[in-house]
């Protein structure tokens, strides 16, 4: 296109070429931080900018607050301006205890009267707290939160930062949106690596980085960093309201604003603490810092019926995730055996309070581990539990040492024989880990069976680890006999282990179960032969699971889920996967030589080779593959959960909702039990729902069912 020649030469043509281009880098803009669904490149949107900017040159009268070319700064400011918060912004109360939080929610209830009270979880982000200010949808005001009466303006600033709109479809006269700046991760290491190559001081964290950043007086600075922001609050509305915290963070969202990627609605606050930890393990979805999470009240009703307090409302709670750590004494290093005869130390400690539980017992990783951190038992030991929720020992505090303490050594830990067999140990020079050689170890066995029926494997319901251990191991069998000579009397019988690997489990009768659970004695006779029934009944439905499971359940090392959906989906069948050579395997994504070998090396094995013929001949399915779920979004709320439909949906069969379901990963089960993931709740849900409550699993109704199929895609 010559310039010039177009219609923008003419004043109203420029005029409308100008607004259209606003519209079209608002929409992208929008499209790019607000719905991470960008429809073009970076280069393509800094042409189209390029072009406003020259036209907004060449036609001065046409320049805009709002427009677009303001955010690469403007003139340095004098100062910033002081401006009163129309509504505080306040701070909030907060807690590192699940039994405060559990408080809060006896405080709420008894203040609303209420038993159950919805909430809206969301990430406490860590950022520096902004309110803006749209008129008649334009951007007119930014501020910081100052002493939360007053703030500065930093409208300038703030109008750099892209993820902010400066135009929203909404003609309210005021609406006032609140959230957090924030630099991203990325950003952040970007920021410092430039900073450092230019030999500028280091910021110490994103934090500071932002703050910093916000405080200058220069707009053209703050251009150049890539801040980026997420909203969560309202200040001051008019012309314009919301019901509760769910629909205005949706309300929000569809204007343009971006708002946390993970939030949930929850029914309660077991739920809540649920999404709470659930939230901690997903931090690292998120692009922020965060420091916690906040839980409110949903309904903005209920808030006004709550009130403040001078500081921090009543409605609203901090939960903030401890990396919190606490001292105590490491009374002796246990072994435990695993699948693949792996000896993993456990720490066994004097019962401490830690982030609101007792922890008696802490992963100590492995021997090296152990000697780098110079553990000893008798130590007074630190441990932390961060993310994961296993707590694990950092370190040891040196002066506390008793005397004649010794450096741990595992061999002579273990005697050299494995605790739970007796067999011999050996060093796995590649793991750093001691092995027990015995392939016919208990512990082993009862290990893989696990695996095998693991939720993320074949997924068979009932099977604790007490019946495994029961199963895996000799059972000492008490029984009244009376054959009439001699009167009755008690005999012990010894029943030999009813399974020695995961294909025996296809072998059990119901009877050879019964005759081995572990509350035989304390249930009633009819009752303990219908669980062991109706476990056998779930071994049997596990014969048509599809191969991923079976391949995942077979413990191949360095196979995990992922890799067995791969192999499953590019193979077909397990005949396949065992007729693969290594070139061939290693051509599939993600298999990389090593995974082939490991693979081809488990095939060899004659023992494991038996095991899956005896798998054949049970009537164990090798071949399906089942597409939908192959292709779902791992990323999606349903992907690998366990859900349980019960009431009538309005706009969904009980077919439609499950095909729906499974399509994005889910797995539909008919029982609410302790492994449950979901439930979906339509009208007239009984005792399915009931249990799920009481069990504090979270329950979806059939309006959230549906944004979340949407949002999950298909
Ligand atoms: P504090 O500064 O510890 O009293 O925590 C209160 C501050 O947390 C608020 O003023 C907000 O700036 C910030 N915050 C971060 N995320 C949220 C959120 N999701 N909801 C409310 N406040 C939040
Ligand atoms: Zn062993």
């Amino acid at each position: 296109m010559i310039r010039g020649m177009t219609a923008s030469s003419s004043p109203a043509g420029a005029r409308e070429r100008a607004a259209q281009l606003r519209a079209e880098l608002e929409r992208h803009n929008r499209l790019y931080y607000a719905e991470a669904a960008p429809e073009i490149s970076d280069r393509e949107f800094d042409a189209l900018l390029r072009e406003l900017q020259e036209l907004e040159a060449a036609h001065p009268e046409l320049a805009a607050a709002d427009s677009p070319t303001r955010r690469v700064g403007g003139e340095p400011l004098e100062g910033f301006r002081t401006v009163k918060h129309a509504v505080p912004m306040l701070s909030l109360d907060n807690t590192y205890s699940l039994e405060e939080m559990r408080e809060f929610d006896a405080r709420v209830r008894k203040a609303l009267g209420e038993e159950t009270v919805e909430y809206v979880l969301e990430p406490k982000v860590d950022g520096v707290s902004v309110s803006l200010r749209y008129e008649r949808g334009v951007l007119a005001l930014a501020a910081t939160r100052g002493n939360g009466k007053e703030g500065d303006d930093i409208t300038a600033n703030v109008r750099t930062i892209r993820a902010v709109p400066l135009r929203i479809s909404s003609d309210a006269p005021v609406l006032e949106v609140r959230g957090e700046a924030y630099l991203g991760r990325a950003a952040f290491a970007r920021l410092n690596a430039e900073r450092e190559r230019a030999g500028e001081p280091l910021f110490a964290n994103p934090r500071n980085a932002t703050a910093g950043s916000l405080k200058q007086l220069d707009p053209k600075v703050v251009a150049a960093r890539p801040l980026s922001a997420v909203f969560y609050a309202t200040g001051e509305l008019n012309g314009v309201a919301f019901e509760t915290q769910a629909e205005m963070l949706r309300e929000l969202a569809r204007l343009g604003f971006p708002v946390a990627k993970l939030w949930w609605t929850c029914r309660g606050i077991e739920d809540v603490i649920v999404r709470a930890e659930e939230l901690q393990r997903r931090e690292g979805e998120l692009d922020y810092e965060m420091d916690g999470a906040v839980v409110k009240v949903n309904s903005f009703r209920r808030w006004r019926q709550l009130g403040t307090t001078a500081k921090a409302p009543r409605y609203a709670m901090a939960y903030k995730y401890s990396h919190e750590q606490a001292q105590t004494v490491l009374k002796a290093i246990t072994l435990q055996v695993g699948r693949t005869g792996v000896l993993t130390p456990v720490a066994e400690l004097e019962p401490v309070e830690l982030a609101g539980s007792t922890i008696s017992r802490a992963t100590l990783h492995n021997e090296d581990e152990i000697r780098r951190k110079d553990i000893r038992v008798g130590d007074t030991v630190v441990i932390e539990k961060a993310g994961e929720v296993i707590p694990a020992v950092v370190s040891v505090a040196a002066d506390r040492r008793p005397p004649g303490a010794k450096p741990f050594d595992l061999h002579a830990h273990a005697g050299g024989k494995c605790p739970a067999c007796g067999g011999d140990i050996s060093r796995d020079p590649e793991a750093a880990a001691w092995r027990c050689e015995n392939l016919d170890c208990p512990a082993q066995i009862r290990g893989r069976i696990e695996h095998f029926v693991s939720r993320k494997a074949m997924d068979i319901e009932g099977f604790g680890e007490a019946i495994i251990e029961a199963l895996a191991g000799e059972t000492r069998l008490r029984e009244t006999v009376d054959d009439g000579l001699f009167g009755a009397r008690t005999e012990e019988k010894i029943l030999p282990p009813a399974v020695r690997d995961v294909a025996d489990l296809y072998a059990l009768t119901p009877e050879a179960i019964e005759l081995r659970r572990p509350n035989r004695a304390a249930d009633a006779k009819k009752q303990s032969m219908k669980l062991a029934t109706k476990l056998c009944a779930a071994i049997e439905a596990s014969k048509g699971n599809e191969l991923w499971r079976l391949l995942h359940g077979l413990g191949i090392p360095n196979v995990g889920e992922g890799l067995a959906r791969k192999l499953a989906g590019e193979l077909g069948s397990l005949d396949a996967v065992m007729a693969a050579d290594e070139e061939t395997l290693a051509r599939i994504p993600d298999v990389g030589g090593i995974v082939a070998g490991s693979i081809r090396e488990f095939f060899r094995h004659g023992r494991n080779r038996a095991v899956i013929e005896k798998l054949r001949r049970a009537g164990v399915r090798f071949d399906r593959v089942e597409r939908a779920a192959e292709t779902a979004n791992p990323d999606g709320v349903f992907f690998g959960k366990r859900v349980v439909l019960t009431g009538t949906l309005a706009a969904f069969t009980r077919e439609a909702a499950q095909e729906e379901l499974r399509r994005r990963g889910a797995r539909v089960v008919g029982t609410v039990g302790k492994t449950t993931d979901l439930v979906v709740a339509g009208e007239a849900a009984g005792s399915k729902l009931e249990k799920a409550r009481a069990l504090g699993i979270p329950v979806m109704d059939e309006a959230e069912f549906r944004r979340n199929l949407d949002e999950s895609g298909s």
